[in-house]
């Protein structure tokens, strides 16, 4: 298959493209490398059946050509990063409303499959758990710059719905709950990298609020073979699926397990919410998805613990801070 990932060189695309070179596909990645890096794929360039184009999906005659000649598309570009959309609300809101729209367009245009990246965002400030695909969301309000990009994915999901129902066209729909592992920067407000890289410079820990907030992280290895897999699936159309890890934690704990298993000298420092990211930030105390309909439709689940992740992501970000 000839497979297009947009955002291909970013910390999830550039997983998603090792897993597909290695089961035989031919990877074309766009990416703007706004927030990818192209050292993300630069284990890569010298397999030929790889190409990094770089450009946007903005680009709306790229998008035409790239989307003409692959078989089956994995739109994962986007801007992400709770501390990204929060300093740049409107660049994000075009790449990820806009971007999405061209590249379903596109999709249609050319009958070819999308996988659609989106987010447990979705959710907002639901903190029933565990989370199914059906559960209400609970939005702050719009002028809260963070639900921006919960609203501007969900209406990636509804053109994609829509693109299903009213037009038959594949489409599948994934909720990803903190993805981490290796690549993974913490410049734009991903906690994990940022706790590691803390700890290893034994700086101090900056735990946001009192840090009883609770997320549940999966390692990018098990997602996207969860991502291969639905795209694998005929049935898996016209679905959206949760696709996360259920171990939850608390901030605070991750805090203190980085700091233990790191060995480091790192004090924890607690941030205030409005000082970390905007007067009036709401974040939500808990999320944690219900895997059970993935689980049915191809028979995954996450299959990496915490500690093996936080393992991985050390060695990884060990290597980037010696380069
Ligand atoms: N967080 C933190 N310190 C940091 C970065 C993030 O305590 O340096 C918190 C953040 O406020 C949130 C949790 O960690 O409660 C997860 O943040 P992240 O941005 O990784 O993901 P999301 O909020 O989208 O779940």
């Amino acid at each position: 298959m000839k497979v297009l990932i947009t955002g291909g060189s970013g910390f999830i695309g550039s997983h998603l493209a090792e897993l597909l070179l290695s089961n035989g596909h031919q990877v074309c990645s766009l990416d703007d490398l706004s927030t990818g890096e192209s050292g993300n794929v630069d284990h890569l360039e010298s397999n030929p059946d790889f190409q990094l184009v770089v450009g946007s999906v903005l680009d709306t005659d790229l998008v035409d050509k790239l989307v003409e000649r692959c078989d089956v598309i994995y739109h994962l570009a986007a801007a992400v990063g709770v501390e990204l959309i929060v300093s740049k609300p409107l660049e994000s809101l075009e790449t990820n409303i806009r971007g999405s729209e061209s590249i379903l367009k596109h999709a249609h245009r050319y009958r070819k499959p999308v996988l659609l990246a989106s987010t447990s965002e979705i959710y907002g400030k639901n903190t029933e758990g565990p989370l199914k695909e059906e559960d209400d969301r609970i939005l702050g309000s719009p002028l809260k710059t963070r639900w921006s990009y919960s609203t501007a994915k969900a209406v990636d999901e509804i053109l994609a719905h829509a693109y299903w129902k009213e037009y038959g066209l594949h489409t599948v729909i994934v909720r990803l709950f903190n993805v981490v592992g290796p690549r993974q920067t913490g410049m734009y407000g991903m906690v994990l990298p940022r706790f590691v890289r803390q700890a290893l410079l034994n700086e101090d820990i900056t735990v946001h609020g009192d840090g009883s907030q609770s997320r549940c992280f999966a390692h990018v290895g098990d997602i996207v073979h969860a991502l291969y897999g639905l795209m694998q699936s005929t049935d898996a159309a016209g679905q959206v699926y949760n696709v996360g890890a259920t171990h939850e934690i608390t901030i605070l704990d991750l805090a203190k397990k980085v700091v233990s298993v790191t060995g480091s000298s790192s004090k924890i420092e607690f941030i205030p919410y409005d000082e970390a990211y905007e007067e009036g930030f709401e974040d939500m105390q808990r999320r944690v998805p219900d895997v059970g309909k993935i689980g049915e439709m191809i028979g995954w689940k996450p299959t990496t613990t915490l500690d093996e992740s936080i393992d991985s992501i050390i060695d990884g970000m060990r290597s980037r801070l010696a380069r």
